[in-house]
């Protein structure tokens, strides 16, 4: 079958054929209907993210937001059958650690990161192998089909997350996005729906727009103002009740932290880039004089994916508003390497796999 394979770091990606996966027995094998193109693909394919397990070792196939159609399952697998139209959160559980056990599978111990890891290749590709798969495939309802869904990869359920559960976001809650890319514009859109005054920031005007298609009621273009954390501070007449720092390089942690009002709470939810490497310095005494709260956010437990469905089923969240453009697998090294310049606007999404 044809995927896209990462041969060297930071070389040009190429489709080339690789082997069909055969479900494990508690594993099962998915069509690909459509997978996002991530930042996070970028990242990966650069070799950054060695301080945080995500460099696997060539060759491997990238892709970590899909959507799919069960094609095989395992003789362990008791919940997903073939036809089921599912997705596929990235950040797949064992199942049995503590962790999962409280629910918080996101984090299992022994996480394994979809198309960041050599355990799991990845889903740029015709088909994609779920590991555990009673609990890592997500059954999509009636209401939902896996091409409409192909919008709530990483970005979309990863900013969920965030913004309802670590946050969580609340009715009237000043909420800044600093940061407006993929993963950035989902945070505007579901802290909106969370009931939150939401304010986006970035540096390209064309991703404030949409942060407000999206339902900001106010954009900072940092790049116009001297301080945008201070521009926060004025429109919210004393800081947010929540930041996130949705790009996770230190000038957008730093400014999303700066941004806090007293008792407020910082989400992170980018990881840091090859410049950080995961070490950024922070106004430690404002934690304690403001008794601000620092939280990280990864994924989204499977187990909790039906708030998400249940929301965008009822229209209160749209994860198509979120998709910019489809290409088929042969466009998806272009778009990857047009991410080297962060002008890329929306969530691009590979939805054509065997042309
Ligand atoms: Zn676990
Ligand atoms: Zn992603």
């Amino acid at each position: 079958m044809q995927a896209v394979l990462l041969e060297e770091f930071q070389e040009p990606l190429t489709v080339q054929d690789v082997e069909r996966p055969e479900p494990e027995p508690d594993g099962a094998v998915a069509e690909v209907i459509g997978c996002g193109i991530c930042r996070s693909d970028w990242h990966c394919w650069q070799g950054d993210w060695d301080w945080f397990g995500y460099r696997p070792d060539p060759p491997h196939v990238l892709g970590h937001e899909p959507t799919g159609r069960i094609v095989s399952v395992g003789e362990d697998v008791e919940n997903v059958e073939e036809g089921q139209e599912v997705a596929i959160p990235f950040n797949f559980a064992c199942g049995n650690c503590d962790l999962c056990r409280n629910g918080r599978e996101n984090i299992c111990e022994n996480h394994i990161g979809l198309g960041f890891m050599n355990q799991a290749p990845g889903a740029f590709a015709e088909e994609v192998h779920i590991p555990n798969a009673d609990l890592n495939a997500v059954p999509l309802p009636d209401g939902i089909d896996a091409e409409s869904a192909a919008g709530m990869g990483c970005r979309f359920m990863t900013s969920f997350h965030a913004m309802a559960h670590r946050a969580p976001v609340s009715a009237g809650d000043d909420v800044v996005i600093h940061g407006c890319g993929g993963i950035g514009l989902s945070a505007v859109h579901i802290a909106n729906a969370l009931g939150g005054n939401v304010i986006g920031v970035d540096l390209m005007d064309e991703k404030l727009d949409r942060a407000e298609d999206l339902g900001a009621v106010a954009t900072v273009n940092a790049q116009e103002v001297d301080d945008p954390a201070k521009a926060v501070r004025d429109i919210t007449d004393g800081g947010a009740d929540v930041s996130a720092d949705a790009l996770g390089i230190a000038t957008t942690c730093q400014n999303a932290v700066n941004s806090l009002r007293k008792g407020g709470t910082h989400v992170q939810i980018g990881l840091t880039t090859s410049e950080e490497e995961g070490m950024v310095s922070l106004p430690t005494d404002e934690f304690v004089a403001k008794e601000i709260d620092f939280k990280g956010s990864l994924g989204l437990q499977p187990s909790r994916y039906s708030e998400m469905l249940d929301m965008v089923e009822s229209s209160k969240l749209d994860p198509t508003a979120l998709v910019e453009d489809t290409v088929d697998i042969h466009q998806v090294p272009d778009e990857l390497a047009a991410m080297s310049d962060y002008n890329t606007v929306g969530i691009p999404v590979c939805n054509e796999f065997s042309n």
